[in-house]
């Protein structure tokens, strides 16, 4: 096992990893920006060095200063986090060639996967069902997209192989709007991701969004933690997610599950990772996979029993999976909801400083969170401030226990999306379950104030 390791993140999951460190008796040393310079994880480190200031782009995204400071703090290995350089294949790289152990896939499969044209080529090898789309990447040739477009058949998605976060994606209902379209995510694409690429998917118009958890060791053995429900979402974005995927048949969810671990040992996969797949009809289509720990990875953490993360440090370290596929057993359900400093209808962002944080406490009651009271939201990062997550032996439980925990919870100073959270959590369809990737945006027209 590694004495040390860098953790090149932030917020709440740089908090996360720290905590698994410590419960596994190693070092960790987080770097951070001017901004950051007050978080929890910081005051709470065995080591912190600032190696920038605010713009993630001189800290955060800064390879050579977080290279150099593990060379300083002799860290043996980096766990990226997410977002940042989670999913650059070029830092993983950079990190093995400077001598260090990136705590994640190899870079090539970083790369396989980051790129959705190759992804999806990838999945289609491998015998996992992928939405309808494009043959790879869409030419330059207007002719040539029309085309594929009928082929497809309306409504269609335009997205950019190299997007991430919601961001570069557009619905085309007519082929009226079809080139324009083409044109405008290629620009924004090649703008936002350095990679102008785009490619063409059916547009599917009630799927949900249900991913599947995946960890495969250096030495071929690979299992499936179960699906996450992750439908609830905006603009692309998911807000609450939910273990496991209410109303599908085991057999239908071990189906998919276990083409996902034949893929991960088909292309040499190694880590945590998770295969994201639109469901409707009773049917999955793959749409990406994300080659990192994942916001919502605590609710897989509360059916299965697994630790997640140190999952991911023991895999790098070179261990072997410590279980088999049948020690995985999935008990009980688990609910997230990620709390955004945002306005709760408008969505504006919400930084400032946070002068009274009562977080929420109790049975089955989990709260993953940097904040405390006095602490400043910097205005320069992603809006999370923290997760709940609530557990119990049915989802009416872990329910139940969600409203609570989000009656318990006072934040003041700062806006934040829990009387949003309070609203689902008493709403008749959600609490039905099953509800579509459309639902919340819906739900959110018709609730307008
Ligand atoms: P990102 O990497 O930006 O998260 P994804 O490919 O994972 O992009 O898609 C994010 C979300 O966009 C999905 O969860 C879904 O809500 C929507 N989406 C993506 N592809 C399609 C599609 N073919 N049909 C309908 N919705 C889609």
């Amino acid at each position: 096992m590694f004495k040390k390791v860098l953790i090149a993140n932030r917020g709440e999951i740089a908090l996360r990893i720290q905590r698994a460190c410590r419960e596994m008796g190693v070092k960790s040393v987080v770097v951070y920006s001017e901004a950051d310079r007050d978080a929890k994880y910081v005051k709470l480190a065995d080591e912190a060095v600032c190696i920038g200031p605010a713009a993630s782009s001189l800290s955060y995204l800064n390879m050579p200063a977080i290279i150099s400071t593990a060379e300083v703090t002799d860290a043996e290995a980096i766990h990226p986090g997410y977002g940042f350089l989670s999913e650059n294949a070029d830092f993983a790289e950079r990190v093995e060639k400077s001598g260090f152990t990136f705590i994640g896939p190899t870079p090539e499969s970083i790369r396989l996967m980051g790129d959705k044209v190759s992804a999806k080529q990838a999945m289609i090898k491998s015998g996992v069902p992928c939405v309808p789309g494009s043959e790879g990447a869409l030419p330059e040739d207007p002719k040539e997209s029309i085309r594929q477009a009928r082929a497809i058949g309306y409504p269609v998605i335009i997205k950019a192989a190299g997007g991430g976060g919601g961001r570069g994606m557009r619905v085309v209902h007519t082929e009226a709007a079809l080139l324009h379209a083409v044109q405008t995510t290629r620009a924004e694409a090649g703008a936002a991701f350095g990679n102008a690429e785009v490619y063409m998917e059916k547009f599917l118009q009630h799927p949900r969004h249900i991913e599947i958890q995946v960890l495969a060791d250096q030495h071929r053995n690979a299992v499936w933690l179960g699906e996450r429900d992750c439908s609830m979402q905006r603009r692309h974005q998911k807000i609450i997610e939910e273990a496991p995927a209410p109303g599908i048949a085991r057999r239908v969810i071990e189906r998919i599950g276990e083409r996902c671990v034949a893929a991960c040992k088909k292309i040499g996969y190694r880590g945590a990772g998770t295969f994201e797949f639109l469901y409707e009809n009773g049917e999955f289509f793959f749409i990406e996979m994300n080659t990192r720990v994942q916001v919502e990875h605590p609710v897989t953490e509360m059916v299965t029993g697994i630790d997640i993360v140190q999952m991911q440090i023991r895999i790098a370290a070179g261990e072997k999976l410590p279980f088999t596929q049948r020690a995985v057993q999935i008990r009980g359900h688990a609910i997230e909801c990620r709390v955004n400093a945002e306005d709760p209808y408008k969505f504006t962002p919400s930084p400032g400083r946070i002068t009274v944080w009562h977080p929420p406490g109790g049975p089955g009651v989990r709260v993953d969170s940097h904040a405390y009271q006095n602490y400043v939201v910097p205005s320069n990062y992603d809006s999370m401030v923290g997760k709940i997550i609530t557990h119990g032996d049915t989802r009416d439980q872990a329910l139940a226990r969600m409203r609570i925990a989000l009656s318990e919870t006072v934040v003041e100073g700062i806006l934040t999306n829990i009387p949003l959270h309070r609203e689902l959590m008493v709403d008749a369809k959600f609490i039905e379950g099953g509800t579509n990737i459309h639902y919340l945006e819906g739900w959110m027209s018709s609730h307008r104030r």
